[in-house]
C-alpha cells in the first residue's frame, strides 16, 4: 500500500469499524469469576457468618502490599525509573505485584512507556481513553487488541534487571503463589480458612484490580487540568485516595520522570511518602523530581491559555482591550523569567562543571588547598537566591492571572 494514501492521524480512525479482535477467555473468566465472588459471595459469607477484625486486618494489609508494589514497583521505579531501589525492595514488589495479578513487571511496565509515548492515540496506546471508559478500564484486557502485543523493544533496560526477569519467567506459578500464600496462612494461623480466602484472597484482588484500573480510566476521564490540556489525563483528589497517590495523573503525565505524582505538600500520595521514607533506610536513592521553577511554568503557561480564551469570548467587550494589554504585559514578563531562568541553569552547570575540574585536579596533586570551596560556596548561594527569586515572581504572576480569570468568568 502506498504509505501517502495512509490517514495523517491514526487518531481519527474508526477503530471499532473492523470485527473485534478474539476474546481471551483467561483473563475474561479471571475478572468476572471474581467479581461475581466479591459481590456475592463475600456479602453472604458476612451476612451468614460474619467477618472478625482480623479478617479485616488482613484484607488491609495485603491490599495495600498489592497496590504499592504497583504503584511504587511496576510504575514509579520500573515504568518511569524515578528512583534506584535496593534489590531487598525490587524482590518485595516483584513478588506482591505478582499478587496483584496485572501480568508480570516487563509486560507491565513496556505497555505503560507505550500509554505514555502515544497517549490517547486510539491504536498505538494500549489503554487509550479516546476508546471510552469501559475500553480503558478493563476492555483492553479482555480481548487480544494489536496495542497490547509484547513487544520489549522499549524495555531493554528491565530485561536487564535480574529480578524483573526471574519475575517474567515465572509468572504463573508466583501470581498462585503469592495470591493463595498470605489467604492461606491467615487461615491456618486463625482455623478461619473460609473468612481469609474471601477476604484477603478474592476480595483483595478485585480491589486491587478496579483501584488500579481506575488510573487508566477514570483518570483520563475526571478531574482538573492544571499542568497541561494536550492530553486526557486528570489530577483528581478523590482518585488519589484510592489508588495510593496516583490520582494526580496530570502532573505525572506531563513530568513522568518525577517520583512525586502529588507535588504539593497537602496532596495525598502514600507511594511518594513510601519512596521518600525508604530512601532515609537507604533503601531508595537517585530519587527524581522537577525543579519548582518548571512546574510553575506549566501552570502558568495553562493559565495564559485559558485567559487568551476567555478573552477571544469576550470580544467586542469594552474591557476586552484593557485586559489584553494586562496580558500581554504578563507575557512579556513570563518570557523575560524563563530566559533568566535558562541563564541561571546554564551559570549552574558551568560552576557544576568547575567544581568536578577542581576536584579532579586537587586529587590529582594532592593539594586540597588549589580547591576554592569559598568561591564555589559563594557562587552556589548566590545561583540559588536568584532562582528562589524567580520562583516567586512566577508564583505571583500564577496569582495574578488566577484572579484575571475569576474577574473573567
Ligand atoms: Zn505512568
Ligand atoms: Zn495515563
Amino acid at each position: 500500500m502506498d504509505p501517502q494514501q495512509q490517514p495523517a492521524s491514526s487518531q481519527q480512525r474508526a477503530p471499532d469499524s473492523e470485527a473485534k479482535p478474539p476474546l481471551l477467555w483467561l483473563q475474561t473468566i479471571l475478572f468476572s469469576s471474581t467479581l461475581l465472588i466479591a459481590a456475592i459471595g463475600v456479602p453472604w459469607y458476612g451476612i451468614t457468618h460474619g467477618f472478625t477484625w482480623l479478617g479485616w486486618l488482613g484484607f488491609a494489609v495485603v491490599l495495600v502490599a498489592n497496590g504499592m508494589s504497583i504503584t511504587a514497583g511496576y510504575h514509579r521505579l520500573w515504568a518511569h525509573n524515578t528512583y534506584k531501589a535496593h534489590w531487598s525492595l525490587r524482590l518485595f514488589f516483584a513478588l506482591f505485584g505478582a499478587a496483584a495479578t496485572q501480568n508480570s513487571i516487563l509486560i507491565w511496565a513496556s505497555g505503560h512507556r507505550r500509554h505514555h509515548r502515544h497517549v490517547d492515540d486510539v491504536e498505538q496506546d494500549p489503554y487509550s481513553a479516546k476508546r471510552g471508559l469501559w475500553f480503558s478500564h478493563i476492555g483492553w484486557m479482555l480481548r487480544d487488541y494489536p496495542a497490547s502485543a509484547d513487544d520489549f523493544s522499549n524495555a531493554r533496560d528491565l530485561q536487564r534487571d535480574p529480578i524483573v526477569m526471574w519475575q517474567h519467567r515465572h509468572y504463573l506459578p508466583l501470581v498462585l503463589l503469592m495470591n493463595i500464600a498470605p489467604a492461606l496462612a491467615l487461615g491456618l494461623a486463625t482455623g478461619n480458612l473460609a473468612e481469609h480466602l474471601l477476604l484477603a484472597g478474592v476480595l483483595r484482588l478485585v480491589v486491587s484490580h478496579h483501584t488500579t484500573f481506575f488510573i487508566n480510566s477514570l483518570a483520563h476521564f475526571w478531574g482538573r487540568r492544571p499542568y497541561t490540556d494536550e492530553n486526557t489525563a486528570r489530577d483528581n483528589d478523590l482518585l488519589a485516595l484510592f489508588t495510593y497517590g496516583e490520582g494526580y495523573h496530570n502532573y505525572h503525565h506531563i513530568f513522568q520522570n518525577d517520583y512525586r505524582n502529588g507535588v504539593r505538600w497537602w496532596q495525598y500520595d502514600p507511594t511518594k511518602w513510601l519512596i521518600k521514607s525508604a530512601s532515609w533506610l537507604g533503601l531508595t536513592w537517585d530519587l527524581k523530581k522537577v525543579p519548582d521553577f518548571k512546574i510553575q511554568r506549566a501552570v502558568v503557561s495553562m493559565h495564559f491559555k485559558r485567559a487568551e480564551q476567555k478573552l477571544r469570548n469576550r470580544k467586542g467587550d469594552p474591557d476586552a482591550s484593557k485586559l489584553q494589554e494586562f496580558l500581554e504585559q504578563e507575557y512579556q514578563q513570563f518570557r523575560q523569567h524563563l530566559q533568566d531562568w535558562n541563564a541561571i541553569s546554564q551559570g549552574w552547570m558551568e560552576t557544576k562543571k568547575a567544581r568536578l575540574a577542581a576536584q579532579k585536579e586537587a586529587l590529582q596533586h594532592n593539594l586540597a588547598e588549589q580547591y576554592d570551596h569559598l568561591h564555589e560556596a559563594w557562587e552556589h548561594t548566590r545561583l540559588r537566591s536568584r532562582l528562589k527569586e524567580l520562583e516567586y515572581a512566577l508564583k505571583m504572576q500564577r496569582k495574578r492571572l488566577e484572579a484575571l480569570t475569576l474577574q473573567m468568568a
